[in-house]
């Protein structure tokens, strides 16, 4: 007999843990909500039975507002599961109930696995499974995920619960609702799209638009429905009543708890009470705006959608986050937390590191393979091919590894203690304003070290459009490959205003990307979907070695892997484009044949010329920077040094259009590959012309801008003096209006005292 199983829940219950524990597997775990993109499986044997076992992105309703809930909500009505284990989480209880109440009306089988027990036992509680199980009629089992306890307990319970018919809960909260009236009249088009008539008609009357679309109800049936009223708070409001009533002195003290021991943790109890045993809906402490927190008092998770609230799942606000999410010190915090990741990983030790590897890379494989093969008398080709395409090619790229490893050994602790969640919560507001959401900012930080690496941490974003556009703006932020092309070419030119100017092109990524996603945001089928209602703000937790291991081992397999295949390929491509000749064949050192790269450079080469450098030695090099940025400069060097190619009139300008460029364009395949597993093979095709074409206007209109400053300065001064004097004349005038505007409204803002923020 053969079972499927799947586990569906809230963000950060521990579904994937549970998952681990279940199939001993090591897919990747996070606090950070929506790790889980698409959902993982995994096939085991337990008890003599085949069961394929699902773990899903975490979601707080059925009534969906991001990619993957909907990919969550799909699984659970038409995945054809044989039982859904419902992680809820025994500190936020109440909440986890009102997706197992939606689960319950679904009318698909339920385990419930109250999962972190072991966090109320070390409080001397204790949780009263029967009676939460004879109320809702349906097996409860607590687990931790943590300490692997009572997995086989649930595992029985799933598979019994698989193997015994369906017995539908009867939920008697549904007495409230007007059910009796709308049934009739959405049943049978229930039936036919396979879901339960019960679920189709609560969520009708909670206005879910998925449902309502699928059902294609006539208008008129829609309009006597809608004509009944706010039912959307009735039913959230019905729910809650009864996960209040279900809750009620769930939690006990445990008989052999010690008073001792308990006196200890009393303080922390005092909360804990306080979150399972009042109203779910107080319990929820918004910690945004007075409207937020109005609506979701009123029960109705109406504004689900439109407002982020923050819950924070635990005992309030820790006193760490006083200081962490506090209004002045947060952004320094952040900083110095991103200064400490970066000096350490792209600093000292990570070089020093890098540079190990480089030595070991060299002295170990290069050299013994060079020497074997000239002393086994091998072809010259064959050797150029094995010690500079393959060994240095390849070994070029590993020895960003252990800068990769480290990048993502400091995420993981981040991720897992708590603090990418605060970080996401803080640049939430601005970024949602250009179509990102804060968790985009990790990404983009990122993307100052290594865009490849970085491209890969986009995967837990919630919403499609906004990861897809993250993935895109990435690679613009200037990883540190580049950096050695500016140093050396602005170098050559500008050597007074270097740190000025080199600062200059890492801000130029940024705007590039800001006004990009701005634009993007305006194209409607560009634009990013709602955001989802809540934004979980999990505890802080020390992360334990085992899932910090479990997550640099699935990266570093990763980039391993990736290394091995396309860099590998695209290595021994260049190596024998630039090495071979279409007449004379493979170029040794004496001969002076234009290599096939040269050829194809020699073509491409008018396209670049109004940038400047229509040279097909820059062309060259821009092309070999496409295995790795840092050959840009290698290539350069060369093929006759920075002075030769940028030489003749506006040598200067042309040498800065060349870093504009270097700074825009696609960064390196290895980017571009890891943009292909993240967004797809199309999105990865817009997202190269994307960045060629980007990076071709921005480069043409610095150089234009440039130019015309160096022939007309006069004139340039003074158009620069006109736009300063009439935007800060449009400032001013916009401002005194606005003043105006408000004051008509009789309030108190003349006097200094607005109140509404008018
Ligand atoms: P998911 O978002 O539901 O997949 O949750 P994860 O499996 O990623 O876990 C979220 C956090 O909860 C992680 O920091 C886990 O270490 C922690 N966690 C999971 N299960 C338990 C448990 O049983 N006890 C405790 N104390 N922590 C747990
Ligand atoms: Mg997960």
């Amino acid at each position: 007999m053969e079972y499927k199983i799947a586990l569906a829940g809230n963000p950060n219950v521990g579904k994937t843990s549970l998952y681990n524990r279940i199939t001993h597997s090591f897919e990747h775990v996070g606090n950070w909500h929506g790790v889980t993109v698409s959902d993982a499986s995994k096939k085991i044997v337990y008890n003599g039975r085949a069961i394929t076992v699902t773990d899903l992105p975490g979601f707080y309703s059925m009534t969906v507002y991001s990619f993957e809930e909907a990919i969550s909500r799909d699984n659970v009505l038409y995945g054809k599961n044989d039982v859904i284990i419902d992680v809820c989480e025994v500190n936020n209880l109440a909440r986890n109930l009102y997706l197992a109440l939606q689960l319950i009306e679904a009318d698909v089988k339920v385990v419930l696995a109250i999962n972190m027990i072991d966090e109320l036992h070390k409080r001397g509680l204790g949780l009263d499974a029967q009676r939460l199980e004879a109320s809702l009629n349906l097996p409860v089992v607590s687990v931790s995920a943590k300490y692997s306890s009572n997995i086989n307990l649930l595992m029985d319970a799933a598979i019994k619960r698989a193997e015994c018919g369906q017995a539908m809960t009867d939920l008697k909260y549904l007495n409230k609702l007007p059910l009796k009236k709308v049934l009739p009249l959405v049943a049978s088009n229930a039936a036919e799209i396979g879901i339960s008539p019960t679920y189709a008609a609560i969520k009708v009357l909670e206005n879910d638009e998925y449902v309502i679309s699928e059902l294609k109800l006539p208008q008129h049936i829609l309009d006597s429905i809608r004509a009944m009223g706010d039912m959307q708070s009735l039913v959230a409001r019905a729910r809650y009543d009864f996960i209040e009533e279900l809750t009620r002195d769930i939690v006990t003290p445990l008989k052999d708890y010690s008073e001792q021991t308990a006196a200890k943790s009393k303080n922390k109890r005092r909360f804990f009470r306080y979150s399972t045993e009042k109203n779910a809906q107080n319990k929820v402490s918004t910690q945004l705006s007075s409207d937020a927190k109005k609506n979701v008092k009123a029960g109705a998770i109406r504004n689900y959608g439109k407002e982020i609230s923050v819950i924070n799942s635990r005992f309030g606000f820790s006193r760490l986050d006083k200081i962490v999410l506090n209004k002045y010190l947060a952004l320094p915090i952040f900083f110095a937390v991103m200064g400490i990741i970066f000096f350490i990983t792209f600093g000292f030790f990570g070089n020093a590191l890098s540079n190990g590897i480089e030595y070991l890379i060299r002295s170990f494989i290069y050299r013994p393979a060079v020497s074997g093969l000239t002393e086994i008398g091998a072809p010259v080709y064959l050797v150029g091919l094995f010690g500079e395409g393959i060994i240095k090619g390849v070994g070029g790229v590993l020895v960003f590894l252990p800068q990769i490893i480290l990048l993502f050994l400091f995420l993981a602790l981040l991720e897992d203690s708590g603090y990418v969640s605060r970080v996401a919560f803080m640049t939430d507001g601005l970024f949602r304003k250009i179509g990102l959401s804060g968790r985009s900012v990790f990404t983009m930080l990122m993307g100052f070290g290594c865009s490849a690496t970085a491209v890969l941490t986009a995967r837990g974003l919630e919403d499609d459009r906004m990861r897809k556009k993250t993935v895109l703006f990435t690679p613009f932020m200037s990883c540190s490959a580049r950096l050695p092309v500016y140093t050396a070419i602005i170098s050559a030119f500008f050597i007074r205003f270097r740190p000025l100017i080199i600062f200059g092109l890492y801000v130029l990524g940024v705007v590039v990307a800001v006004i990009l996603a701005a634009i993007f945001e305006k194209i409607r089928k560009l634009k990013s979907g709602k955001p989802s209602f809540i934004m979980e703000m999990p505890p802080y937790r020390f992360p334990t070695a085992e899932r910090v291991l479990q997550i640099l081992w699935s990266n570093a397999k990763t980039f391993i892997v990736k290394v091995g295949t396309v860099v590998f390929a695209l290595n021994v491509i260049v190596w024998i484009l630039s090495n071979f000749s279409l007449k004379a064949g493979f170029i040794d050192g004496e001969s002076n044949a234009e290599s096939l790269l040269e050829s194809l450079s020699s073509v491409i080469a008018p396209v670049f010329a109004p940038l400047g450098f229509g040279d097909w030695r820059a062309v060259t090099a821009l092309l070999s920077g496409l295995a790795a940025k840092e050959t840009v400069i290698s290539t350069v060097q060369s093929l006759g040094g920075v002075g030769e190619l940028f030489a003749g009139s506006n040598a200067g300008i042309n040498a800065l259009t060349f870093s504009v460029f270097t700074l825009l364009y696609v960064p390196c395949v290895a980017t571009l590959s890891a943009m292909n597993r993240e967004i797809g093979l199309r999105w990865t095709a817009f997202g190269f012309l994307l960045q060629m074409l980007t990076a071709y206007a921005v480069a043409l209109a610095i150089r234009l801008i440039c130019l015309f400053f160096v022939h007309y300065t006069s004139v340039g001064v003074g158009i620069i003096l006109i736009v300063l004097i009439a935007s800060a004349f449009t400032a001013a005038i916009s401002l005194i209006s606005k003043r105006r505007r408000a004051c008509s409204g009789g309030c108190e803002v003349c006097n200094g005292g607005c109140h509404n923020g008018r």
